[in-house]
């Protein structure tokens, strides 16, 4: 038993470097990776609960790595961040998303592409600008296009409520997202002109089996009624979630329950069906 005890101390310092190895790796071809095009967007259908017609897609960007395959943002949305390589790489998601936004308008199909934003993009000057060069390059219609912003940017409110204005003026529509696991207060939101809510995830999952869940969810619905902004369920996996959110008043949503993030030729596939029945 000791020497299995021993045995496993190794692996798990081995483990470890493994991982910081790892991150170096990622952090050092970041930069390479963005000038040579290693990323693309998928895109997760967003519904209306009640017909399951879908309205819009959320943009999820993935990095097709030369040497470690395909790498979730989960892992380098952080590294990115660190590095304020995000400012670039979101610049190129923006362009990505306008792009293939502007293609289906063109071919008469109208859906609204979100794209998530992190705090860090936020902080760039830039922002505003860069938003704005994608809507005029594209000529999309502003209210195609929507932003996921989370609680993190209302950590400097002042200098995000400014940002945000701006953003409105262009006639974007902004979302907060993981609505719940955050710090941001009633007040702060109700100050914010916000157009929709997503409820996170793990509130989803829990709404059917969790009473505690299930009154969170309820009271985010109640508050966004009072505030007047709308609600998006995100994470939906089950049938019985969707019912739950209808019949609590959330009537849109996204999940692997109707469809997990697909390329922009699948999205068209799914779209395509249901325009023509
Ligand atoms: P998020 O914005 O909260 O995105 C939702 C995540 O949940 C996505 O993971 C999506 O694939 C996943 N998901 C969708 N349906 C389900 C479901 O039914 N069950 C479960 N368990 N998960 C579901 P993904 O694509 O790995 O993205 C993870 C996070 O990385 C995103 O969380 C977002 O914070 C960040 N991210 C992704 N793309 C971008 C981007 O283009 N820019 C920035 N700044 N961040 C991004
Ligand atoms: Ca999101
Ligand atoms: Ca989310
Ligand atoms: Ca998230």
């Amino acid at each position: 038993a000791k020497k299995r005890g021993k045995n496993n101390y190794q692996f798990y310092i081995h483990e470890q470097g493994d991982m910081l190895d790892r991150k170096f790796k990622l952090e050092q071809t970041l930069k390479h990776a963005i000038e040579h095009d290693e990323f693309y967007l998928e895109y997760q259908p967003k519904l209306e609960l009640k017909t399951e017609t879908i309205y819009g897609v959320e943009a999820l960007v993935r990095w097709k790595h030369p040497e470690l395959g395909i790498i979730s943002p989960m892992e380098f949305i952080p590294i990115a961040e660190e590095s304020s390589l995000i400012v670039p790489l979101g610049r190129w998601i923006f362009h990505e998303a306008g792009k293939q936004n502007k293609k289906w308008h063109d071919a008469g199909i109208r859906v609204k592409m979100a794209v998530n934003v992190s705090a860090k993009q936020f902080e760039d000057p830039q922002f505003v600008e860069t938003v704005h060069q994608v809507l005029t390059e594209y000529q999309l219609p502003p209210r195609y296009f929507g932003l996921e912003i989370t609680e993190s940017v209302m950590q400097n409110i002042n200098q995000s409520s400014i940002i945000i204005q701006d953003l409105k003026k262009l006639g974007v529509k902004i979302s907060i997202d993981d609505f719940g696991t955050g710090y941001s207060s009633l007040s702060v939101l109700s100050k914010l002109p916000i157009d929709y809510v997503k409820i996170d995830k793990s509130f989803v999952h829990e709404s059917t089996t969790n009473p505690n869940a299930a009154s969170l969810v309820k009271t985010i619905v109640e508050m966004g009624k009072n505030l007047n902004f709308e609600l998006i369920a995100e994470g939906i996996e089950k049938q019985e979630q969707a019912e739950f959110l209808i019949q609590n008043g959330c009537y849109r949503g996204q999940g692997y329950f109707y469809s997990p993030p697909l390329s922009a030729a699948e999205v068209e596939k799914l779209l395509n069906k249901k325009q023509k029945g």
